[in-house]
């Protein structure tokens, strides 16, 4: 914060230069924070209210019912990069996160940017109808080294077909991101569709956090995020329509799916780069087995089953 006192001292200068006759007036910070009991959680938070030298602005007589949180939106992501560069990308650079977890097993986790402002994590992002996720979402970067297209190096060359080879996320990174996650979450009550991958806002440009993190296992055993009803993803899988799969109703109607459940997506009615980049986003999220961005039986019944239990 020593960035301030030139500030404030060239301001004063001006001050005192332009109102030579008059004594310097004494500048005070408009805006400060409060300690305020929050009614639901009866815990002390800090709030701010403007604070003027002529009015009394009281926060005690009239709270508004119309009211709720600004975050909305809790967006994961892996850094590419290892600790130290995330650490000085994140700070140094016109990209920022809330949070970083990083690489090694230890009790901390780095907050980069306090919640109630925006860190710019997101970019040119959309999700169901809203754009410019930064404006109302949590960002946690996760320092993990993303992809590669030399299979040998992640020691887990598991998919035959792939050109892009993940590296796996430590079970005590992935214990830090759900405890953080939970917490984040309970205080915002965050809708579980709205805790997404970056690739799921941003499917044209990202990948991240990639096929490897682990979403059914936060969700069944910390109950973030969104998932699909098994049982329900097998009635679909029994209607999935194989002779039609490359007409233009089919393809549209696929795209319209996609788009009902959150994603950008143009209703070409054709198998086309961007459709095949918004599915390749969903099945790193929800089908991480297969991201080949082409729809299948199993990546079409998860589709269905996730509209039928959450946007229906
Ligand atoms: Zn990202």
């Amino acid at each position: 914060m020593t960035y301030k006192i030139p500030f404030l001292v060239a301001i004063l200068s001006l001050l005192i230069a332009s109102c030579a006759s008059q004594p310097p007036k004494v500048i005070k910070q408009i805006v400060r924070d409060t300690v305020v009991i929050n009614s639901i959680t009866e815990k002390y938070e800090y709030a701010r209210f403007a604070k003027l030298d002529n009015y009394k602005v009281s926060t005690q007589h009239y709270p508004a019912k119309g009211q709720d949180e600004r975050i909305r939106y809790l967006v994961l992501h892996y850094t590419a990069m290892d600790n130290a560069s995330s650490l000085r990308a994140l700070t140094n650079n016109e990209v920022s996160s809330h949070y970083l977890i990083g690489d090694l097993n230890n009790d901390t986790i780095y907050a980069l940017v306090d919640e109630t402002k925006r860190s710019w994590h997101a970019g040119a992002s959309f999700w169901k109808g809203v754009n410019n996720i930064n404006f109302s979402s949590v960002g946690i970067e996760i320092v993990n080294k993303g992809y590669t297209t030399d299979k040998t190096l992640t020691g887990n060359p598991d998919l035959a077909t792939a050109t892009r080879y993940f590296f796996d996320f430590p079970e005590y990174q992935i214990k830090k991101v759900a405890e953080l996650s939970r917490d984040i979450i309970d205080r915002y009550k965050i809708d579980p569709v709205n805790v997404v991958a970056h690739s799921d806002i941003a499917p044209q440009r990202k990948h991240d956090p990639g096929p490897k993190f682990p979403w059914k296992r936060l969700y069944d055993q910390y109950n973030i995020g969104a998932w699909y009803e098994e049982s329900q993803k097998s009635i679909y899988l029994s209607q999935f329509p194989y002779a039609e799969i490359d007409s233009f109703t089919f393809i549209q109607s696929v795209q319209a799916d996609l788009e009902k459940y959150g994603y950008e997506i143009q209703k070409t009615g054709m198998w086309d780069e961007q459709t095949k980049k918004v599915i390749t986003a969903f099945q790193y999220h929800f089908r991480p087995e297969r991201f080949d961005g082409i729809i299948d039986a199993e990546t079409w019944a998860i589709l269905k089953a996730l509209i039928l239990k959450y946007r229906t």
